[in-house]
């Protein structure tokens, strides 16, 4: 695997992070014990309403108008070719 080259564009930092939110989570409950404490089932995650962002993990920098893998992938094979 190659490294992926980012450099931040505000603190020149190279570690990029995957941010997700919007991802909903949901669990059966199965049980009550007898002292109280709720049993959970498995869990299950939806991904349907997910938004991605991919940002510095320095300063939190968010790379602009990049929201997919492929977007992300473009933009850095794109930012090496200038280079
Ligand atoms: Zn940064």
């Amino acid at each position: 695997m190659e490294n992926h080259g980012f450099e931040c564009a505000e603190c020149g930092g190279s570690r990029l992070e995957e941010y997700m939110t919007g991802v909903v989570v949901y669990t059966e409950v199965v049980g009550l014990s007898s002292d109280g404490h709720i049993e959970l089932g498995d869990q299950d995650t939806s991904y349907d309403d997910a938004d991605f962002e991919y940002r510095c993990m320095d300063c939190t920098w968010t790379i602009p108008n990049v929201f997919t893998q492929v977007e992300l992938s473009e933009y850095l094979r794109e930012k090496k070719w200038r280079d």
